[in-house]
């Protein structure tokens, strides 16, 4: 027998041998985590996202990507943050390790995003539209034909921040002035709202439209926001929806029963274990639902 051939087949069952056994420890360490966390899932499995939800209902996508070699070599990891956290990685690191290491970083930025929204809904933010969370600055109209650049410091939110002018050379230098004079009227344990109004010492214009519509709770499915009172239904009974489309410019919010019996008839929907993942109704965003178990 030829001997290269033997080689060649061994390599072969030692390369099937890897790759089965990567696949099982990836399925294994996703369980751990919980299917209900995971987003996405690329085909080789080298690709996941896991979503994590922080103690004000926003959501945060984890991105994961490894190469065969995992899990001697450590994941690489993107989510939209201000800053991605350095990864500890072990010898004995999971992806449950991964994915508790971003819910801390997370719950460590959110006095940062709540400073965000104070400033988001207190007013007339004229950039970024719709921010993601990366993003920590904002311009805001003040009036009288000026703006202000407010850059927020992820790690210490509540401080003054950096700012900028925008106006006419007369205007700026005399909000500069008054900033310069009124900044130390600045407490970190006043809101920033309130910090800003202080310091700016002018009445400020209100945002165009200051009640956006608030997440809207009706199912993106069934256009109802509770599900009916149900045995079928068991433990989701009556329920209010549960799940909302990441894509920030879509947060369509579903009852994941409504939305897994949507994606069961769409024939593009894949199947792994008991999730769907298939694509959001409104935007075509990934999503993934578990189904609940009908006993
Ligand atoms: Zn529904
Ligand atoms: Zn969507």
């Amino acid at each position: 027998m030829d001997a290269n051939m033997e080689d060649a087949d061994e390599n072969g069952c030692q390369e099937l041998g890897k790759s089965s056994s990567f696949y099982r420890r990836i399925y294994s360490e996703v369980e751990d985590v919980g299917w209900e966390h995971l987003v996405r899932m690329g085909e080789d499995l080298t690709f996941l996202s896991f979503r994590v939800i922080d103690e004000k209902g926003r959501v945060h996508i984890l991105e994961i990507t490894l190469d065969t070699t995992y899990p001697k070599s450590p994941p690489s990891i993107s989510a939209d943050v201000p800053r991605i956290f350095n990864l500890d990685w072990s010898r004995n690191s999971k992806l449950k390790d991964v994915v508790a290491q971003f819910q801390r970083h997370v719950d460590k930025l959110q006095d940062f995003w709540s400073t965000l929204d104070d400033i988001d809904r207190s007013f007339w933010v004229v950039d970024p539209k719709d921010p993601p969370f990366a993003m920590s600055y904002r311009q805001i109209n003040i009036g009288n034909d000026c703006n202000i650049t407010l850059s927020i410091n992820p790690n210490d939110p509540r401080s003054l921040p950096e700012c900028r002018f925008l106006g006419s050379d007369s205007k700026v230098n005399l909000l500069t002035r008054k900033w310069k004079i009124n900044c130390k009227r600045w407490l970190k344990d006043r809101s920033f709202s309130e910090n800003l109004i202080s310091i700016l010492d002018i009445k400020l214009p209100e945002p165009p439209d200051v009640r956006k519509d608030d997440q809207q709770a009706e199912c993106g499915v069934c256009y109802a926001q509770y599900l009916p009172i149900d045995d079928e239904l068991g433990s989701k009974s009556g329920s209010a929806t549960d799940y909302t489309c990441e894509n920030n410019n879509c947060s369509r919010a579903f009852h994941s029963v409504c939305l897994g019996d949507w994606l069961r008839s769409i024939t593009t929907t894949r199947q792994s274990f008991d999730v769907l993942f298939g694509n959001c109704p409104y935007c075509s965003n990934p999503v993934a639902v578990r189904m609940i178990a009908k006993n």
